[in-house]
């Protein structure tokens, strides 16, 4: 398997660490409103990245973070007159509804940065003790980049050139910092901000060391893999870079993988151009499994532009496979031993074969999708054009499987009434629980009989109520 290494900016051999094993860590999302389209493409790839190594037979543990301190929060927090974990708490939640409903698979872990202050605090104080972080007048620690002669070797930028760059900027309230490129470990509270104590002053960690921290929390010093978007390349992983090799004195990541920009109409995603989408209203239009195919139908690297056209060509393209599947399920119920000729059913077995090769070789080639894909769509020819009511149970459901197994690799549900959603049936319940209040028995018993016929079974206890699927 060959993945390409931002790092060398090569396609290298994979060779995990552990036999059999993937150590893999995402950056996630800050959590201040609905993630939009472009927040979702990496969840997508890096869930399918994952899928792929686990069809492989690795056993792979994930850890993706939530940011939930953030200025972003903070402000929406002071906007809305809530605190700030009353916002990333919301905006949790409501991203895991998304991530379900683009079949994304939970993390093994998903941390949250506010849970894992005291392994900031640690590796801040180490970063100090060994002289690679300062402690600056008003109480912000920065990371020194002098400090690591590395520094810039993710993003092949060279430190000279950076501190040069950076010198143009003054940014207030970092008088403090020696070196224009040093960036902040942890900074001291402002009014009405969340801050935690330290040896320093009260404050908050910086973005940087979160990630650098949970990863080593989470899966060790050490890990196989770390991605993100391309965004995150400078400073965000240069710097988590920094902080993690001089803090623990090894490699931290071995490969590191970048998805590329999403473009929507071929212009960059921006509020104030207008063509700014969140996942939750394209839900509105689109099944979201249409906006998971059209992701994968590029390359992961590539920039990918999203327009209505190409959501209509994917909507249309998910559809083939899934009638097909559908096609020979129906055929798989009737057929027994067949009369189709046996030598037929090999051939076509034998296509079957060369077409999962297909399949794989792109895969295996830094995870091409677009032309494993392109492979999905001729085992579905094949099965159009070959499969009918003289092959045998046998043929059918040879094809039905593997073409199942493909598509879950890519996160494509088969099944064609996908099942209920764990968050619809919540909010189901929620509308029950408030026509009850609203002495509406009529609205109540419809809405139990509703999920009674989706086969949710309900239960009124003391604690409110319980329910589970029959
Ligand atoms: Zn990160």
């Amino acid at each position: 398997m060959k993945i390409f290494n931002t790092l060398s900016r090569q396609k290298e051999e994979f060779v995990p660490l552990e036999p059999g094993k993937v150590k893999m860590y995402v950056c996630g999302p800050t959590v201040y409103n609905f993630i939009h389209i472009g927040n979702a493409r990496p969840m997508i790839v890096f869930d399918t990245v994952r899928r792929y190594f686990e069809y492989k037979g690795y056993e792979v543990n994930f850890v993706s973070n939530f940011t939930d301190v953030d200025d972003k929060i903070i402000k929406k927090a002071i906007e809305e007159g809530v605190d700030a974990d009353t916002i990333s708490k919301r905006y949790i939640a409501e991203c895991k509804k998304d991530m379900e409903m683009l079949n994304v698979k939970p993390a093994t872990t998903h941390p949250l940065a506010t849970e894992e202050i005291c392994g900031m605090l640690d590796m801040i104080q180490t970063l100090i003790d060994k002289g690679n972080a300062y402690v600056a007048e008003d109480g912000t620690v920065y990371f020194s980049t002098a400090s690591f002669k590395e520094y810039g070797k993710l993003s092949h930028k060279n430190l000279d050139d950076l501190q040069s760059g950076f010198r143009e900027l003054k940014v207030t309230g970092e008088e403090g910092k020696r070196d224009p490129s040093d960036f902040v470990l942890w900074k001291p509270k402002k009014e009405g901000e969340p801050y935690w104590e330290s040896d320093w002053c009260q404050g908050r960690p910086g973005w940087h060391i979160e990630c650098s921290v949970m990863s080593k929390k989470y899966l060790g010093e050490q890990i196989d893999i770390h991605a993100g978007g391309e965004d995150l390349i400078f400073p965000h992983h240069e710097n988590e870079i920094a902080q993690s090799e001089a803090a623990n004195g090894k490699t931290f990541a071995r490969y590191w993988m970048h998805n590329g920009f999403l473009n929507i109409d071929n212009k960059k995603m921006s509020k104030s151009l207008g063509n700014f989408f969140t996942v939750r209203e394209i839900s509105e239009k689109y099944d979201l499994q249409v906006l998971r195919f059209f992701m994968l139908s590029a390359h992961y690297r590539s920039p990918l532009n999203f327009s209505a056209d190409l959501m209509e060509a994917s909507k249309n393209g998910l559809e083939r496979i899934l009638n097909a599947v559908e096609r020979l399920k129906e055929l798989e119920a009737k057929a027994g031993a067949g009369s189709a000729p046996a030598e037929a059913e090999s051939a076509g077995k034998a296509q079957v074969k060369e077409l999962v090769e297909k399949y794989e070789a792109a895969m295996d080639d830094d995870f091409n999708t677009a032309d494993a894909v392109s492979a999905i769509f001729e085992l579905v020819k094949l099965a159009n054009s070959t499969a009918n009511e003289e092959s045998s149970k046998e043929y059918v459901s040879y094809l039905k499987e593997t073409i199942e197994k493909l598509c879950d690799v890519m996160g494509i549900i088969t099944e064609k009434k996908a099942e209920i959603l764990d968050s619809e049936i919540e909010a189901m319940i929620e509308a029950r629980q408030q026509a009850r209040k609203e002495k509406n028995f009529a609205l109540a018993d419809e809405i139990r009989g509703k999920l009674s016929d989706m086969g949710i079974l309900l239960e009124d206890t003391r604690e409110g109520v319980k329910w589970k699927r029959a």
